[in-house]
C-alpha cells in the first residue's frame, strides 16, 4: 500500500467512526425522477398510432416556447443537434468562426465543428467559470458570426455584456442552456437570453425524455430554418420540397409526451435542488480551500451541478483525493470537467495548447460537482456535507 492510500484508509475509518455509521449510505449523483404520469403518458401515444413527430411534440414545443417565455420553439433529437441546427440557422459555415468557452461538455465546441466552423476559445470567468465577456470580446474577429455562451451548472451567463458585445459586433448571439432549464437572469428564462436558446433532454438533465433538444427564438425566421433542417430541409407544408441539405433531426412523440411531464414538475424539481444547494451552501460555506458556488443577485442558478472548488494547499487534500474518500463513505461525485476542451484532439489540432486559458486549465484541476438532484432528501445532503467537513478538520494544514 502506498503512503497516499494508507493515509485514505486512516481518514476513511476515523470520519466513519466520527460520523456514527458502521455503513455506508449510497447516494447516486443522478437518477431520473418520473413516475406515474410518465408511464401514462407514453401509453396514451403507443395507443395513439402516432409514434413519430405528431401531436405530442407539437404540444410539448408549445409549452416550452410560453415556459421559456418566447414565441419559438423547435423539438429535435438530442441538445447536440439543437446547437448544429442553430448554428446552421445563425448563419455559421465554412469559414466562419464562433467564440465559444472552452470549458463546457464537449458538445458546445463539436457542434460548431459540425458546422463546418471554426471554434474561437476564449478563457472563463475565475468566479462562475462561465465565459468572460472581456476574453470574448478579445477573441471577436471580422469571421466572428456568432458568440454561444453557455450557462454552465445551470448558472445564466452575464447576458447585458454579452448582448452588447453582439451588437457591437454584429454577431449571433446563441445560448447553449443545456444545463439551464429554468434558470433566470433578471426575471427572463434562459432560452430567452439571446437570438437562441439551445436545450437538451438527456437522461441527466433537470429534465429529460431520454434523449431531446429544443430550439427557442422569438425569430420566426429562425424557427422555420431549424425546422427546415429538422426534416431534410422540407418546406412547412410542401411534401418532398427540399431547397436545401438538411437533416432527420426528429424528436418522438414517446419522448415528447414524457417531455411535457417532465415540464410540468420542473419548477417543483427545480426547488428541490435549490433546497439541497441552499443546505451545501449553509454547511459548506466558509471552510478553508473549499469554493461554494457564489450567490448573485438577479440570477436564480438552475443547480444542474453544485459544483466546488478545492484549493489543494488551503484544504489540505487535492480534488481527486477528496472524491475518492467520498467515494469510500458511499458518495458519488462528478468532475464537470477533468480536461478543458482546447486540449481534446479535434480542437488542439486548429492551433490550441496548454496555457493557452489558464483560468479554465485551473477549474479542471479543481472543480468538484457534488450530488444535488431532486432524487435526494435533506438527511442525504446534510450526510455528504458532514462527511466534507470531517475530512476537512483532519486534513487541514
Ligand atoms: C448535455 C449538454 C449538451 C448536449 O446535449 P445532448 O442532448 O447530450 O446532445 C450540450 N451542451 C451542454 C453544456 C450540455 O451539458
Amino acid at each position: 500500500m502506498t503512503r497516499v492510500a494508507m493515509r485514505e484508509e486512516g481518514l476513511l475509518a476515523s470520519v466513519r467512526d466520527a460520523l456514527c455509521r458502521a455503513e455506508s449510505p449510497r447516494i447516486a449523483m443522478v437518477r431520473p425522477c418520473t413516475g406515474e404520469e410518465e408511464k401514462r403518458a407514453v401509453s396514451e401515444v403507443l395507443d395513439s398510432g402516432i409514434l413519430a413527430q405528431g401531436p405530442a411534440v407539437r404540444d410539448f414545443e408549445k409549452a416550452f416556447a410560453a415556459f421559456c417565455g418566447v414565441e419559438h420553439a423547435v423539438a429535435v433529437a438530442n441538445g447536440t443537434l439543437a446547437l448544429h441546427a442553430a448554428l446552421l440557422a445563425a448563419g455559421v459555415g465554412e469559414g466562419a468562426e464562433v467564440v465559444t468557452t472552452p470549458f463546457s461538455f464537449i458538445a458546445t465546441a463539436n457542434a460548431v465543428l459540425m458546422a463546418g466552423a471554426r471554434p474561437v476559445f476564449a478563457d472563463v470567468d475565475p468566479v462562475t467559470l462561465n465565459l468572460d465577456p472581456e476574453s470574448a470580446r478579445s477573441a471577436v474577429t471580422p469571421d466572428t458570426c456568432a458568440i454561444l455562451v453557455v450557462h454552465l451548472y445551470g448558472r445564466p451567463c452575464p447576458m447585458d455584456a454579452f448582448r452588447s458585445l453582439a451588437q457591437e459586433t454584429g454577431a449571433r448571439l446563441i445560448e447553449d442552456a443545456c444545463q439551464a432549464h429554468g434558470a433566470e437572469h433578471r426575471g427572463r428564462r434562459a432560452g430567452a437570453l439571446g437570438d437562441m436558446g439551445c436545450f437538451s433532454f438527456y437522461a441527466t438533465k433537470n429534465m429529460t425524455c431520454g434523449e431531446g433538444g429544443m430550439i427557442t427564438t422569438d425569430d420566426g425566421e429562425a424557427a422555420s430554418r431549424v425546422a427546415r433542417l429538422r426534416f431534410h430541409g422540407q418546406e412547412p407544408g410542401g411534401r418532398y420540397v427540399h431547397r436545401e441539405l438538411g437533416y432527420n433531426y426528429r424528436l418522438t412523440d414517446v419522448a415528447a409526451s414524457i417531455g411535457l411531464c417532465q415540464l410540468a414538475k420542473l419548477p417543483a424539481m427545480n426547488g428541490i435542488r435549490a433546497g439541497n444547494a441552499a443546505i451545501y451552501d449553509r454547511l459548506l460555506g466558509g471552510l478553508p480551500g473549499l469554493e461554494i458556488p457564489v450567490r448573485q443577485d438577479g440570477i436564480v442558478h438552475a443547480y444542474h451541478q453544485y459544483t466546488v472548488r478545492i484549493r489543494e494547499s488551503l484544504f489540505g487534500l487535492d480534488r481527486d483525493g477528496l472524491a475518492r474518500l467520498l467515494r469510500g463513505l458511499g458518495v458519488e461525485t462528478g468532475i464537470h470537467y477533468p480536461l478543458p476542451l482546447h486540449i481534446y484532439p479535434q480542437f488542439r489540432s486548429l492551433g490550441y495548447a496548454w496555457g493557452d486559458f489558464p483560468r479554465a486549465e485551473q477549474a479542471s484541476r479543481e472543480v468538484l460537482s457534488l450530488p444535488v438532484g431532486p432524487h435526494l432528501g435533506a438527511d442525504e445532503v446534510e450526510y455528504v456535507a458532514a462527511c466534507i467537513r470531517e475530512v476537512a478538520r483532519r486534513v487541514a494544514p
